[in-house]
């Protein structure tokens, strides 16, 4: 998902190159597709981390909801059921192309399908998001996971679980807005998406709440920069 506020930045002139080199000081180019070598490997355990959507899925607040529409069919009247709804490409669980965020980067078709599936890393970052809901994934969160499981492999998708899917029914406590018009809900800091990037080549980062920036970031710097830098987010 998009965090709020995102549309009205991207607007504002030279913010994805000031973004892109908050997250990762790299020039502002689209660079290829990370080309993984292709080896073959298998697995066992498939775990859903989709979420239906329904009317009441959290969406950011510039964005129009998801809405159902009157059916297309029905069994009662045509024998089949065909549904009719409208949602932004930005809700629910979703991928972000690097057109997200540039005018030159891949199209979601364009991004090799072999890229969307990849050896997941799991860092859980539950305990510290009960306390702080702001909580971010730290470098000695990812080396901590090294330690107990082995390096992060390069085209891996390093995923954040924060427990924020328990919140997926309501968008006030998803997005968790205060008083003063702050989001609070956990992503990635600048300094461990750019580990991922330049020290692991991963091939994507995860989050499970609106933004792979936490909810009171200003500056969007990492979603911009590693969507642009041809890393995809999901959430
Ligand atoms: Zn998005």
């Amino acid at each position: 998902m998009c965090p709020p506020k995102f549309l009205d930045l991207l607007r504002t002139p030279g913010f994805v190159e000031q973004a892109v080199d908050r997250a990762g000081g790299g020039p502002v180019v689209d660079s290829p597709w990370p080309s993984q070598p292709v080896q073959p490997f298998s697995f066992a355990h498939v775990v859903d981390l989709t979420h239906a959507l329904s009317p009441a899925s959290p969406v950011f607040p510039s964005l129009p909801a998801f809405v159902v529409e009157q059916p297309f069919a029905t069994h009662e009247a045509h024998g089949v059921s065909i549904n009719r709804y409208t949602l932004s490409d930005h809700c629910g669980t979703h991928f972000d192309a690097p057109y997200h965020v540039s005018r030159h980067g891949l199209h979601t078709d364009e991004v090799p399908v072999r890229s969307l599936v990849a050896p997941a890393v799991v860092i859980d970052i539950g305990e510290k998001a009960n306390h702080d809901h702001a909580a971010l994934v730290t470098p000695a969160d990812l080396l901590a996971w090294e330690r107990r499981y082995g390096r992060i492999p390069a085209g891996a998708a390093v995923l954040m679980a924060s427990g924020w899917a328990a919140r997926i029914d309501s968008a006030q406590t998803y997005v968790n807005t205060d008083a003063s018009g702050v989001h609070h809900f956990p992503g990635f800091s600048v300094e461990s998406a750019r580990f991922l990037l330049d020290e692991r080549d991963v091939v994507g980062i995860g989050v499970d709440t609106l933004s792979l920036d936490h909810g009171p970031t200003q500056n969007f710097a990492i979603r911009t920069g590693c969507v642009r830098r041809s890393t995809c987010a999901t959430s």
